[in-house]
């Protein structure tokens, strides 16, 4: 099958077009500034160079239009025609507690995910956008949803409830609900699968460390618990998100800056993580190389962003009562290897490691810890678009 996997922002729109027997991205790119000037989309079929051209997209319609004739494109395109898309798979950031599981879209699905617009303001409007404009253009290609959040709903109450008010869950559906599920859901199984062990006989820990990151606790292939929450604020140091810190910051904050609480959440979230604190950059690579510089300020923020993963990795120990995987994952967790070697220096009492050499290595499954160790230290490159394209897979077939 031949399956056009969509990421819709906002303004953009990611997409990835898979043949599903081979697994092969035929096609990827991206559409940016919809509906802004300057939009421009990038389009890069398998093993030719990437292709940018800036064109008007005043909605998401034209964006998917634009996508298609690519994609079609007599000279440089990967099918003949639009009948040879055979479904699409759309990555859904909120479902809140109406789905557990990836479905296919239907005037029903759209309703509740709409109902969730709430949870997810920036996101799920433009995902709905999204799926708005494929079914105006492929209407009879089966299209499904799979969810951010979905992975997470196996979490037992006492891992998602907070302590206020119990009437909020109820009224409000205010609760921790996790996100980065289908990154958390695919590293759990390829790391299990590659350890030759089935999931359901172990207990994971996740850290998907990107831009924006999450720790996830695995235990019997099911999500128990996870650091991200209500909204993708809470819990790790991100890129320029805060993570946890004391509410009452807020309301002090917009007095002492004179400031909505709206705005105070503005900056938790796009000036604040390590960007805030190293006031250099929130790319780990630029703050590699001010921390080998010497910079003093590159060096503390790389200790407090260590320091806050290995926390979440013994919380979630205590959580499933010990672990047998650490796996990282995503831009960081893939590509940093100081962070790597940083955080397992707290964590030998669980009886793991790092090898300095094996940890060299990047953006490849591999085995960190030394043999033997108790627990077992890894990397597994993420790919949401490949889970995307077998979910859509699994639903429509
Ligand atoms: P997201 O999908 O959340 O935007 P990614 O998983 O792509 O994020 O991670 C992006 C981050 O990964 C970058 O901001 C950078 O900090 C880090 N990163 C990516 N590549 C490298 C690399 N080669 N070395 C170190 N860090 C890297």
């Amino acid at each position: 099958m031949n399956v056009l996997v969509i990421n819709c922002g906002s303004s953009s729109l990611k997409y990835q077009f898979i043949n599903s027997d081979t697994e092969e991205v035929m096609a990827k790119g991206l559409c940016e500034r919809i509906g802004i000037d300057g939009s421009r989309i990038s389009y890069q079929p398998k093993g030719a160079d990437k292709e940018e051209l800036e064109t008007p997209m005043p909605d998401h319609t034209k964006a998917v239009a634009l996508v298609i004739e690519k994609l079609t494109n007599k000279e440089t395109g990967v099918v003949k025609s639009l009948e040879e898309i055979d479904a699409v798979g759309h990555r859904i950031v909120h479902g809140g507690e109406k789905f557990a599981t990836s479905v296919v879209i239907n005037d029903e699905v759209m309703k509740a995910i709409e109902e969730c617009n709430d949870l997810a303001p920036l996101h799920n409007p433009a995902n709905l956008i999204g799926i708005n404009a494929c079914k105006a253009l492929m209407p009879n290609v089966p299209m499904v949803a799979v969810f951010d959040t979905a992975f997470h709903q196996t979490m037992p109450s006492k891992a998602y409830l907070y302590g206020i008010p119990y009437e909020y869950y109820e009224k409000y559906k205010v609760r921790r609900y996790g996100f980065h599920g289908t990154s958390h859901d695919f590293v759990s199984n390829e790391a299990a699968k590659f350890l030759g062990k089935d999931r359901k006989d172990l207990k994971i820990i996740v850290c998907h460390l990107g831009n924006g990151a999450s720790v996830s606790a695995v235990m019997n292939g099911k999500s128990v618990d996870t650091s991200m929450g209500l909204t993708p604020l809470e819990g790790l140091i991100m890129g320029t998100r805060s993570g946890d810190l004391d509410p009452a910051i807020v309301t002090f904050l917009a007095s002492k800056l004179n400031v909505s609480a709206e705005e105070v959440l503005n900056i938790l979230n796009k000036k604040s993580g390590v960007q805030g604190l190293s006031g250099i950059s929130s790319d780990f690579r630029d703050l590699e190389k001010a921390f080998n510089e010497g910079n003093e300020r590159a060096k503390e923020t790389l200790e407090t962003y260590c320091y806050h993963v290995a926390k979440y990795i013994g919380a979630y120990a205590a959580a499933m009562n010990g672990v047998d995987v650490i796996a990282y994952t995503a831009g960081v967790g893939e590509n940093t290897a100081f962070v790597r070697q940083r955080v397992s220096e707290y964590l030998t009492y669980l009886g793991t490691d790092v090898d300095p050499e094996k940890n060299k290595l990047r953006g490849e499954t591999v085995v960190l810890s030394s043999p033997g160790s108790k627990c077992v230290t890894m990397i597994v490159p993420t790919n949401e678009e490949l889970a995307i394209c077998r979910e859509t897979v699994r639903l429509v077939k």
